[in-house]
């Protein structure tokens, strides 16, 4: 029988009346013949919980600790979307990762897929079972220790089930209708987005949309899963929701796709570092061991032999990158005056595939963000996205000002 992904956010099983409700559009799809591996996430709330508990209890964790604490959420939602099934005599059945087994690395806490048997379930279905529940989010180490993926993760779990079963689609339901020009919360004139190119998606996705998580996007652009983005709480048609695509499918389109922002980056600054060949490493490299996600970099001018480096990293990572650092001082490998911490700046950037081909981007979003009076503090840019870094108290007002600036509330 041909395979279906159904994966259900956080929203769509925060109480079990959503829980009833998911669990009917899986019926529903049962019905057609389908059958179905739903990947469920924590009910919603439940993971910053749990993740709020591990730093509560030790500030610089043991990450195969946190994994062990917050994958508990999913394995909740799993069990319970399987009884509701069952409640509904649809054959079902729960798998925490580790039953499957999802082999990760052991990169906790950001761990990677590796492989996903699939004989296990497989056997299940040959038996008469029409649905897997499978817990998101989680997997299992080659040490045999769990392992979660990221935030977020439970996107990721979906489309690599869907590429290992050869599933005909991997539906997303969440507690927007699709994928839009930007997050609707944000922006009133948001407009929903009929297909979406993947390296856009990916772009938004890997530059804090967090409506998808940017390695599921990775997942289905690699392994051509079709992989659509619908509500969990409207009317479900054929036609609903936001399809992931590839460009080529998609017949007319902005210069600009979508507007993305990451609310909780911090910009720290080593002042007057002795420059030498091999800094950046001397720098980097310890930042890197520590697991400080660095994104944006730039070195200043270098006077008599000192410079000041700035970089950009999540804001809970600041006591890690500081630590890091400090420790890198002592050991000699790097020599600096003084690491400033600004902790209250956001990151908002510009995404579409169309600025391959047009100029002009760059100078109109500097010029909607001045036209604010909005201070830019980093600037990068790739092929098809900039990104800048500004103050957080106006992130909102710059992602309204460049939703106008690129009139993205109008299809192309
Ligand atoms: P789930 O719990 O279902 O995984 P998430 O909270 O992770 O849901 O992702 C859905 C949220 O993503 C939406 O509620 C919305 O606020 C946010 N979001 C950010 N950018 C976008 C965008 N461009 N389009 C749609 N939603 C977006
Ligand atoms: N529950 C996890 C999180 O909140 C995974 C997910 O929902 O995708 O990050
Ligand atoms: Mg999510």
């Amino acid at each position: 029988m041909p395979v279906l992904v159904m994966k259900f956010g956080g929203t769509s099983v925060a109480t079990l009346d959503r829980i009833k409700r998911a669990a009917k559009r899986v019926g529903v799809e049962v019905a057609k013949g389908y059958d179905v591996i739903v990947i469920v996430s924590a009910m919603s709330g439940k993971t910053n919980e749990l993740v709020g508990w591990v730093n509560e209890t030790s500030p610089l964790f043991d990450a195969r600790e946190y994994d062990a604490v917050v994958s508990s959420g999913e394995n909740v939602t799993a069990g319970l979307m399987s009884l509701t099934l069952q409640e509904m005599d649809v054959p079902a059945r729960s798998w925490q990762g580790w039953q499957v087994p999802l082999k990760t690395t052991s990169a906790h806490a950001s761990a990677r897929i590796e492989e996903i048997p699939t004989d296990n379930i497989n056997a299940k279905f040959a038996e008469g079972m029409r649905v897997a529940v499978v817990a998101g989010f989680q997997g299992i180490s080659p040490e045999g220790r769990i392992t979660t993926l990221g935030r977020g993760g439970s996107d990721t779990t979906a489309v690599a089930f869907a590429a290992a079963f050869g599933a005909e689609r991997c539906d997303i339901y969440t507690d927007v209708d699709g994928v839009y020009t930007t997050d609707p919360r944000i922006s009133s004139k948001a407009r929903k987005l009929d297909k979406i190119a993947f390296e856009e998606m990916l772009e938004l996705a890997s530059l804090g949309a967090k409506v998808l998580q940017t390695r599921s996007v990775e997942l289905a652009m690699r392994y051509k899963v079709k992989l659509r983005v619908l509500s969990s709480f409207e009317e479900q048609s054929d036609e609903a929701g936001t399809l992931v695509c590839d460009e080529e499918e998609i017949m007319e389109s902005n210069v600009v796709a979508g507007v993305a922002y990451s609310r909780d980056e911090a910009k720290m600054t080593l002042l007057s570092v002795a420059d030498r060949p091999g800094i950046a490493a001397a720098i980097f490299g310890p930042l890197s061991e520590a697991g400080v996600n660095v994104d944006m970099i730039v070195q200043n001018i270098s006077e008599e032999g000192r410079t000041d480096m700035t970089f950009s990293c999540p804001v809970d990572q600041v006591k890690r990158a500081e630590k890091a650092m400090e420790d890198a001082q002592t050991s000699g490998e790097i020599n600096y005056q003084q690491l400033v911490a600004d902790t209250d700046v956001a990151k908002v950037s510009v995404v579409g595939i169309g600025m391959r081909s047009h100029a002009g981007v760059a100078a109109k979003m500097f010029d909607a963000l001045s036209s604010e009076g909005i201070n830019i503090k980093v600037i990068t840019t790739s092929e098809i996205k900039i990104s800048v870094l500004i103050d957080r108290k106006y992130m909102e007002l710059a992602v309204q000002a460049l939703h106008d600036a690129f009139e993205l509330e109008k299809a192309a």
